[in-house]
């Protein structure tokens, strides 16, 4: 199963990269496919050559890596990509696209199976890197707050899978979490936002945050690998409806249907989940 990592998965990657090489020195870049990179390899090798790095982050699907002199290190692994540590004298993976060696003989290597991106910005320059100065709040983030999730469905007149799934309204969701975050909230996948009572708001808003922060607690998806090489531990079991066409909701016990919703699918419980 080949999957963009959402925001558990990010999340759980950013902490350990954060414990694991904050302080660290650049001493060394390789790069295999330079598509990945905003600029030339020999401008980013020169400019993160010697920084230190001051802390990871993560917003949405995306990484912060913020280096000293004010610049950050921006990755996206896109689809069945692997972020991994190495530890000195350790053998590296197979294959890997980017590496980065500290000055302690650590590093992390990253392999892209599909697209993936790892640039650099100058922290003033943030606003203007189109692909994450428009990513609304995560959604797991404090500031996230019922009051904030009703503002920002007001007007909208998309279905609701479209919306969860648009990084500008809120960053992080993906395909794997909003099968189970819609039936949790009870809701088909093409209901119209306008059509929303209060009730199914607040639901909506409590399904997106307990099926996101249910998956950090397990450690991400049983699919993807966290930056020591580990895998999580929410597997298909785990899920109420996503990826078990055939088997019974949890519910009420009607074969979970998989349905093609626009351009992605839909695990539902036909009538857990009407459109009406
Ligand atoms: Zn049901």
């Amino acid at each position: 199963m080949k999957h963009i990592p959402e925001l558990p998965e990010i999340t759980i990657i950013a902490k350990q990269m954060n414990k694991e090489i904050t302080g660290k020195k650049i001493a060394d870049i390789e790069v295999k496919q330079p598509k990945n990179l905003n600029m030339p390899v020999p401008a980013f090798a020169k400019i993160v050559k010697g920084k230190t790095v001051i802390g990871v982050s993560s917003h949405g699907k995306w990484l912060f890596i913020k280096l000293s002199s004010n610049y950050f290190m921006l990755v996206n692994l896109g689809m069945g990509a692997e972020l991994l540590y190495f530890a000195k004298a350790q053998k590296l993976p197979e294959k890997y696209h980017f590496k980065l060696a500290f000055s302690d003989g650590t590093g992390f290597t990253a392999h892209f199976w599909w697209f993936g991106y790892i640039h650099l910005a100058k922290e003033n320059e943030l606003p203007k890197h189109k692909m994450t100065a428009q990513l609304g709040k995560p959604a797991t983030d404090k500031t996230f707050t019922l009051a904030y999730f009703r503002e920002l469905l007001a007007g909208k007149k998309t279905g609701i899978k479209t919306f969860l799934l648009d990084q500008k309204n809120l960053a992080g969701i993906g395909n794997v979490y909003a099968q189970d975050i819609l039936f949790k909230a009870k809701l088909h996948p093409n209901r119209k936002i306008s059509t929303l009572s209060e009730k199914e708001t607040t639901n909506l808003y409590h399904a997106v945050r307990d099926v996101l922060n249910h998956s950090i607690k397990l450690k991400g998806l049983a699919y993807e690998r966290d930056f020591y090489g580990q895998k999580g531990k929410f597997a298909i079991d785990n899920f109420l409806v996503g990826y078990k066409t055939g088997k019974p909701c949890p519910e009420c016990g009607t074969a979970i249907e998989k349905i093609k919703t626009g351009s992605t699918s839909s695990y539902i419980c036909s009538k857990c989940q009407t459109l009406t």
